[in-house]
């Protein structure tokens, strides 16, 4: 009788302990990113930041659940949410027709632009140059989707933006395509870079979910919504990109 009783209080014991857990224990969220992208995402210490991070953080809030940070290959971050290992990819990511038939996008978050950086004193100052040069893009990026077009050129692709801004620093390519922003940092840390005048195309940065999954995208959407129209997504905007 003793015994059955003991054996009795420890399975409610074990029970609660698990109730316990289950109850401190928030769902998650998990983005997937490649946190090589200033000022959207990058490393600060052992820390992701940025403006998505901080766009991801407030969807998280408004969703009750503990936001999971993981960091990957740019080209794997879309992967991840088509295969459902992430919930939602937050990387800059350009609404693009392609990309929808593999995921579906929230309402977008911030215009963006397709720049050309070169060395001071390069004889390309248009994108209309670019034709017949060596190029170096971010792969799998919309950069290197654009430059693929661009006639008669060599494409060196590298998995970090910076790597092909380092490549273009040693002169290995002519000229490097990537997303405005980013190019304003990396134009800022390395002396002897310039931005070309004319953009080379214009975008839009929205939040990818797996497709069909409606109602994670009507949060974000509310988020988003909610972040705008509270001027909190300027106040994120303008703690990270400072108004020249
Ligand atoms: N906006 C670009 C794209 O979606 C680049 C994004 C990035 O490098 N993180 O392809």
């Amino acid at each position: 009788m003793k015994k059955a009783v003991s054996v009795l209080l420890i399975a409610a014991m074990t029970a609660l302990l698990f109730v316990g857990t289950g109850c401190g224990k928030q769902k998650q969220l998990i983005m997937a990113t490649n946190a090589e992208f200033p000022p959207y995402e990058y490393h600060e210490g052992d820390k992701i930041v940025g403006i998505d991070a901080e766009i991801a953080q407030a969807i998280a809030d408004e969703v009750g659940a503990e936001l999971v940070i993981e960091d990957m290959a740019f080209d794997s971050v879309l992967a991840s949410v088509q295969t459902g290992k992430a919930d939602m990819g937050i990387a800059g990511l350009t609404i693009t027709e392609d990309r929808l038939q593999n995921v579906d996008f929230s309402t977008p978050y911030a215009t963006a632009a397709q720049v050309i950086i070169v060395k001071e004193g390069s004889s390309i100052t248009t994108p209309d140059d670019l034709a017949g040069k060596n190029i170096g893009v971010q792969l799998g990026t919309t950069g290197d989707i654009y430059a693929d077009d661009i006639e008669d050129a060599n494409i060196e692709r590298y998995n970090k933006g910076f790597e092909a801004v380092q490549a273009l620093l040693q002169d290995k390519v002519d000229a490097v395509i990537i997303d405005n922003e980013p190019a304003k940092v990396f134009v800022d840390q390395n002396e002897g870079l310039i931005i070309v005048d004319e953009a080379f195309t214009y975008e839009e940065y929205a939040i990818a979910v797996k497709k069909g999954n409606t109602e994670l995208l009507n949060k974000i959407n509310d988020a988003i919504k909610k972040l705008q129209d509270s001027g909190k997504l300027q106040e994120i905007v303008d703690k990270y990109i400072k108004a020249e």
